[in-house]
Order: C-alpha cells, then structure tokens, then sequence
C-alpha cells in the first residue's frame, strides 16, 4: 500500500476499501482515522515511505467509532504515542473497543450487501485511551487549525473536518460517499438526521472533499454537495 498525494502536505493512505487519511504538517503529523483491524503495519509502512517515522505522528483523529475507522486505533496509538480526538459519543466505544452503533442500509441493493460485509468484519477491536474530546465548532490547534463539525445520522459521534488550506478541504468521511458517484454512505443509524448532516456540510466553502469510501473530489467539492443536498 502506498500513500496518495492529495494536495501538498495531504495523503490519503487506503487500507482496504476504507481510506485514511495523513497530514504533513512541522507541528507535528496527523493521521485521520485508523482503518480495519490489523492495518497498523501498512499505514505505518506508508509514512515510512513518506520519509517520517511513527513517533512523527502526534495526532491521532478518529471521526467516527465503526471498526473501519477504529480497527488499527490501539496498534497505531501504541507505535507512534500520539495523542487521541474523537466526539465525546463516540469516544466511549473506541475506549471499550466494543459496543458499535447499529447501522441500517441505505437504499439500494449494493449497501445491503456491504452492511453485512461490515457487520461481519469486527464485533469488537482492541481499546485504547482518547486524550481530547472534540465538539462540534471546535478549532483543534494543529495542522494549522482543523474545524470539526458534528455530524451525526450515520453515527451518532461522528465528526467531519474542515481544513483551510488549497482552498478549503472537506473530510466528508462517511456522512456521503464517493464510489459510483458522489452519493449516500452505504448505512445510516439515522437517514433523516444524516441528511441534515449532509445539507450542513453543503453551506461550506471547500474545493476539495475527502471521504471513508471512494475518490477525493478534487475540485469545486461544495458546489457538488449544494448541487445534491444544499
Ligand atoms: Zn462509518
Ligand atoms: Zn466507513
């Protein structure tokens, strides 16, 4: 598995069909979620190849407690001593490293599919401890400011994250998805609230949207979304 430039400073690093997500920055690198269980070493393989050791990570961010997301949280945690963020609902299941939120598919005959496929990946994974707290409106002061935004709908604690550089990036995760298209996540706890969630990322600015599943959109992202959901 090999990093892929996004934009300077930004790489996505897939594990899977789940990506994560690393940013370069001289305060001290980011990694943006933790994949499925057992991930650790080809994330950490990927910063290597990126010229960075894992005691250059500092900042571990988890969006969303699902065990695509929290999988490798604990190995990663342990190899590089960075410090964790995470909403506070969410935060309690990736300390106990179990107790995930039911997720009902989306419609469409693909998202059944892939829900049983996630369902059957991990009852539980291995816990670790999370440092910060992270609520909706907060500037976390790294990478030059991050700005969370709470949405909930696919799961209750999850976070977007605003980036203000190259004209505004979104980390979408997986309130939407980008694999056939711009378009639903393959399951929500809530589809209503979801939605919501949706129409709140679309009154932002941001040129480039990043997403759990699928492609980076690259250019004029928002547009995108107020086109689907504003
Ligand atoms: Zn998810
Ligand atoms: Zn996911």
């Amino acid at each position: 598995m090999h990093a892929a430039l996004i934009a300077a400073g930004l790489y996505s690093l897939a594990v899977g069909p789940v990506n994560t997500f690393f940013l370069d920055s001289s305060d001290g690198c980011v990694l943006i979620d933790a994949g499925f269980p057992s991930s650790a070493e080809k994330i950490l393989q990927a910063i290597q190849e990126l010229g960075k050791q894992p005691k250059d990570v500092r900042h571990i961010i988890l969006t969303h407690a699902h065990p695509d997301h929290i999988g490798s949280f604990a190995a990663l945690k342990k190899a590089t001593g960075a410090d964790a963020y995470m909403h506070p609902l969410d935060a309690p299941i990736a300390i106990a490293g179990t107790g995930f939120r039911r997720l009902y598919p989306a419609p469409g005959l693909f998202s059944h599919i892939a829900i049983r496929a996630l369902a059957l990946a991990a009852q539980s994974v291995e816990p670790a401890s999370i440092e910060h707290e992270v609520r909706d409106g907060d500037v976390l002061p790294i990478a030059g400011g991050l700005t969370a935004i709470h949405v909930p709908g696919h799961c209750a604690g999850q976070i977007a994250l605003l980036w203000p550089q190259h004209g505004g990036v979104l980390f979408a995760v997986d309130t939407c998805a980008n694999m056939m298209g711009l378009g639903l996540s393959i399951g929500y706890e809530d589809l209503e609230e979801g939605k919501r969630s949706l129409k709140k990322l679309a009154q932002l600015d941001f040129q480039i949207a990043c997403f759990g599943h699928g492609k980076p959109i690259m250019r004029n992202a928002s547009s995108q979304f107020r086109a689907k959901w504003g």
